[in-house]
C-alpha cells in the first residue's frame, strides 16, 4: 500500500488553510486560500524549464521572428513575449533594437 500525504500550501502565503475551489478549464484542481483570499491551481503544470525558457529567449536574441520561434520550439508568440518582458531586465542590452517605441 502506498499511502503518501501531500500538504499543498498557498503559493501567495504560504498558508495550509486553503480550500478546493473547482477546476479550470484545463481539469485541473483549483483552490482558494482563507488566509489571503487569493487563489490559483494546486499543482501547476510546468510547461517549460528555466532552462527551456533561457535557451528559448537566447535563441529569440539572435533575432529570428517571433513567429520563427514559435514554428521552431513550438512556444506560442503569447507565451514567450511574456517571457520577454519578465527577462528583459537582466538583457538591458537588447533594450533598444526590438523596441517597438523605439523610432
Ligand atoms: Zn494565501
Amino acid at each position: 500500500m502506498i499511502n503518501a500525504k501531500i500538504t499543498y500550501h498557498c503559493f501567495h502565503c504560504q498558508s495550509e488553510d486553503i480550500v478546493k475551489n473547482g477546476h479550470n478549464p484545463k481539469g485541473k484542481q483549483q483552490y482558494r486560500c482563507k488566509h489571503c483570499g487569493r487563489g490559483g491551481v494546486l499543482d501547476p503544470t510546468v510547461a517549460y524549464t528555466e532552462a527551456e525558457k533561457e535557451r528559448i529567449i537566447n535563441a529569440y536574441y539572435e533575432r529570428p521572428s517571433m513567429r520563427g520561434i514559435e514554428r521552431v520550439f513550438g512556444v506560442a508568440r503569447q507565451t514567450l513575449a511574456v517571457w520577454l518582458k519578465k527577462s528583459r531586465p537582466r538583457h538591458p542590452r537588447h533594450l533598444s533594437p526590438r523596441d517597438p517605441m523605439t523610432p
